[in-house]
């Protein structure tokens, strides 16, 4: 059965879900998107992940032609009309059709979608084992040229350092800012556990603020574990206690070996463990719900 996409105010069948290729989101990668998740009828964080987008869109000088509530009513309707509960949504804002230069200004429209699939989970054993990591070579991007805090649709910064993992025959990459601080990884945020405190970079780094990240943080906090934002570089990696990863589609996955270090045990540890069953909790009780 197809899927029911909504597009630019209309809910309709994938099959005329079509963009222009005069589209700038398309030719630029000009434009903005969030990735969001769908647990048990409700929809996890989504203020959180409405407020990037739009704070995305005012950077870019993009004006998103619907209100934050009407943004909010589309994404809960796509999921109504897809019969979805859990699941994976994928929200669009492109700078819309201009003319082959890149002036923005000659995109009249911003091109609005909201994709939601039913989500694919990451196979239990990634979680058992955790996964093995590179420092890749590729810099994240510096935050005065193409500041990493917006979640633009020009992810080529990344997609390097996911090569270069793929390269290496692992699946995930840190990626370091220009001075050598570790920033984060392709596609997820980073966080160490030392001496049962819990320590992520800050986002002047240079890095994506992840709503998994700030929802991570808090749950720590309520379980008493002090948090700590500070920069770090890759032997601070290398000795942790612990070491995983935190985003919306991976949740928190462990991370056992970077750059061929074992970390700590080298096995998924006890404090990941007990975040990642109390950030289940969190996800089952949060957000708006789908269905009444
Ligand atoms: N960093 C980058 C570069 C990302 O693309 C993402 C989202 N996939 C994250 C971190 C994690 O952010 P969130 O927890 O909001 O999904």
């Amino acid at each position: 059965m197809s899927m029911i996409i909504y597009l630019d105010g209309k809910y309709v069948p994938e099959e005329q879900a079509v963009v222009s290729v005069f589209d700038h989101g398309l030719l630029y990668g000009d434009g903005v998107f969030e990735g969001i998740r769908a647990y048990n009828n409700r929809v996890f964080k989504l203020t959180e992940h409405l407020e990037r987008l739009y704070e995305s869109a005012h950077t870019l000088t993009l004006e998103i032609p619907i209100s934050i509530e009407e943004m909010q009513e589309a994404v809960l309707e796509t999921l109504r009309r897809n019969n979805l509960r859990d699941a994976y949504i994928r929200l669009v804002v492109t700078r819309g059709k201009g003319d082959l230069g890149l002036d923005p200004g000659k995109c009249p429209r911003a091109t609005v979608f909201c994709i939601a699939a039913s989500i694919q989970l990451y196979p239990d054993e990634l979680y058992e084992q955790g996964l093995e990591m590179v420092t890749v070579a590729t810099r994240r991007n510096l935050a005065e040229a193409c500041n990493p805090r917006v979640k633009s649709l020009n992810y080529l910064n990344n997609i390097y350092a996911k090569i270069e993992a793929n390269l290496a025959g692992v699946p995930e990459a840190i990626m370091l800012n220009q001075e050598g601080y570790v920033a984060e990884a392709s596609g997820d945020n980073l966080f160490l556990v030392k001496k049962g405190r819990l320590i992520t970079p800050p986002i002047h780094v240079g890095l994506l603020e992840g709503v998994t990240r700030n929802a991570v943080m808090d749950v720590a906090r309520d379980k008493g574990i002090v948090v700590e934002e500070k920069v770090f570089t890759r032997h601070d990696v290398y000795n942790a206690d612990e070491c995983f990863l935190t985003g919306t589609a991976a949740e928190l996955i462990p991370c056992v070996r970077v750059d061929g270090r074992p970390i700590g045990t080298g096995k998924p540890g006890e404090v990941f463990w007990s975040l990642l069953k109390d950030f289940r909790e969190l996800t089952k009780v949060d957000g708006p719900v789908i269905f009444e």
